[in-house]
């Protein structure tokens, strides 16, 4: 219990800190690949749609990749841009598929979220703006992150 409450006061002390930078840099996003939500339902489905383009979550060991251990690439189920590697999952015990990092770290953007009343880190993709998920700082070595996603913003690419 006291553990979970440093880790508390530690979240939200870090999710204040970066709140201004966030600002800025949201004034300024703007993404390689934009469309309109009517396009978006187009080409995602219901839940696709739900969970990547309005922050949506789905329900836990309800996804695709969650207990998915074949190697090769997720990618971003609306744009494709390469996520992740199989080499980087890890059994969370969640029920979302989860990474202790990014492919590249400029292919995700990180950003305070203030939502159900709590201080996360939530996770976009940095090419479509898409929800990701949100990464969490009690992951494993080597970078003690957990990146718990969600399987409807991801697609897999199985390696050949
Ligand atoms: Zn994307």
């Amino acid at each position: 219990m006291k553990t979970l409450l440093i880790a508390l006061i530690s979240f939200s002390f870090i999710g204040s800190s970066c709140a201004q930078k966030n600002k800025k840099q949201k004034k300024n996003q703007s993404f390689a690949v934009v469309k309109t939500d009517a396009e978006w339902k187009k080409q995602l489905t219901a839940e696709q749609f739900q969970v990547a383009r309005k922050a949506g979550t789905e329900a836990p060991y309800t996804g695709k990749f969650w207990d998915n251990y074949e190697k090769g690439m997720y990618t971003c189920s609306s744009c494709a841009q390469e996520l992740f590697s199989s080499e980087t999952k890890f059994e969370s015990g969640t029920g979302w598929p989860s990474f202790w990092k990014p492919l590249k770290k400029q292919n995700v953007i990180e950003k305070n979220d203030g939502t159900l009343g709590m201080a996360r880190t939530e996770v976009i993709c940095s090419r479509c703006g898409a929800h990701l998920g949100h990464v969490f700082d009690d992951g494993p070595k080597p970078t003690g992150l957990r990146y718990c996603m969600n399987s409807a913003s991801l697609d897999f690419v199985k390696a050949k």
